[in-house]
């Protein structure tokens, strides 16, 4: 048995290899040209930096964060940064990858970036989390900007770490730059709808698979995994559409009522006492047991690898729509496919988020203010489209929805990267 053979079976892919395999899927069916495939596997720029800081009992600690751009051919680079104990190098590569097939799906101006710092924001102080933000943008100050790469939220960070980054960036600049990050609070330029539009963005798509399925949404049962900004928000709007939400769960765990649950007491449980474990009326499921439960449609919101080929025969939902990056592996898409479960990829799915930061960054660029009726509706029109785009591909080559997905993500940067030519 090879070395490559013994892995498989041994352990989960990683994230990085993840995106590598999803990567070559699309090349092949795209026949890339090698140097084309090539570029397009590989990051442009990674930058790690050690970021010290002084805690609060006047000790120094170190911590380490990357930011990865991983192509710009298409657009200033564009991404998230994580704040989580897991964060590595190869977590972020592959976050970068995904975010550059993603704003191309969606076919807005971007290329692909991430950050992470690897630290455990739970243990840490506002203080110390606002110094650590400072440092780390001080830090990977020379490779950001509004024209070259614009950081946004992602696990454990908010709009308030993006008040830092954009404050840290216009002190260094002498003036103030709202446009280095998005998913600004709205006083200091973020766009109305931005902390939604993951979630909302998520509801659209989810809204096209029902009616490709001649689905009935307002009679689905929902399970989200994960309640932060992309997990709770998307449970309160499908409950708001009349959806029953039926199972959602955080790092802590889970909770369950066939019934339907209050979202809206869920969130304020949730902001009571740090999680949404032990909401009146409700059981508790574990996370693992929350992917599997008797649902319609069910939405990983939390990391990557959570739907595998240990649990895609036994997911019964009709509709996974996912609002994590990352949490399904190539294994577990052919086993869903193969059982006609319908998946609507991360890229497609999580695309809301970026969409609406382009937004923001547009009206930051312009100096002007969109209501929020206005940014809803230009969000729609994009997922509808490109959910429509995406499924004519899956239609057309008899592939799933991720392939699909990525053959009209890689196909345009692939494009742009063509048409630009090798510099010199
Ligand atoms: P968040 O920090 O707001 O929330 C994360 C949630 O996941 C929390 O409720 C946390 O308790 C839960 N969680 C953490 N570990 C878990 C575990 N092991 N099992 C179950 N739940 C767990 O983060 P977010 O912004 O909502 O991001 C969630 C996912 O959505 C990530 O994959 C992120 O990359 C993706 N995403 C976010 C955005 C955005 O705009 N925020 C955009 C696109 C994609």
């Amino acid at each position: 048995m090879s070395t490559a053979a013994i892995r498989t079976v041994a352990t989960p892919l990683g994230p990085l290899e993840m995106a590598q395999r999803q990567f070559a899927i699309a090349a092949e069916a795209l026949k890339l040209e090698e140097p084309i495939r090539l570029k397009l596997s590989q990051p442009k720029t990674c930058l790690t930096v050690s970021v010290p800081v002084r805690m609060d009992d006047g000790s120094v600690r170190v911590f380490t964060g990357h930011r990865v751009q991983w192509d710009i051919s298409r657009g200033p680079a564009k991404g998230g940064i994580r704040y989580h104990p897991d964060v590595t190098l190869e977590e972020v590569q592959a976050l970068a990858a995904w975010m550059t097939w993603k704003c191309a799906v969606v076919n807005i101006p971007f290329g692909g970036a991430k950050g992470g710092v690897r630290c455990n924001p739970k243990e840490m102080s506002e203080r110390e989390l606002e110094r650590l933000t400072r440092r780390f943008t001080s830090e990977i100050l020379a490779i950001i900007g509004p024209d070259k790469d614009i950081p946004a939220p992602d696990v454990y960070t908010n709009a308030q770490t993006m008040a830092w980054i954009m404050d840290t960036y216009s002190m260094m600049k002498g003036y103030s730059v709202p446009a280095v990050v998005t998913g600004k609070p709205l006083e200091l330029g973020g766009s109305l709808g931005r902390r939604e539009a993951t979630a909302r963005g998520c509801m659209y798509a989810i809204e096209n698979a029902c009616r490709h399925l001649g689905m009935d949404l307002q009679r689905a049962r929902v399970a989200v995994q994960g309640f932060g900004n992309a997990g709770a928000i998307a449970a309160e709007l499908l409950s708001g559409a009349r959806a029953t939400v039926v199972a959602i769960s955080d790092s802590s765990g889970g909770i369950y009522n066939s019934r339907g649950i209050d979202v809206a007491a869920a969130i304020r449980h949730k902001a009571a006492t740090g999680s949404v474990v032990k909401l009146a009326g409700c059981e508790p499921i574990s996370n693992a047991d929350l992917l599997t439960c008797d649902c319609d449609v069910l939405i990983p919101a939390a990391l990557e690898n959570q739907i595998t080929r240990e649990n895609a025969g036994r997911i019964k939902a009709k509709i996974v729509g996912e609002a994590a990056n990352g949490p399904t592996t190539p294994e577990a898409d052919d086993i869903l496919y193969d059982r006609g479960i319908f998946l609507i990829p991360d890229i497609l799915a999580n695309a809301g988020g970026v969409t609406v930061s382009y937004f923001e960054w547009v009206q930051n660029l312009q100096e002007l203010t969109w209501t929020e009726d206005d940014v809803n509706r230009r969000l729609k029109t994009v997922i509808d489209n490109s959910f429509r785009e995406v499924l004519g591909l899956a239609q057309k080559h008899k592939v799933h929805m991720r392939t699909a997905a990525y053959i009209l993500g890689v196909g345009r940067v692939a494009a742009a990267t063509r048409l630009r030519g090798l510099y010199p």
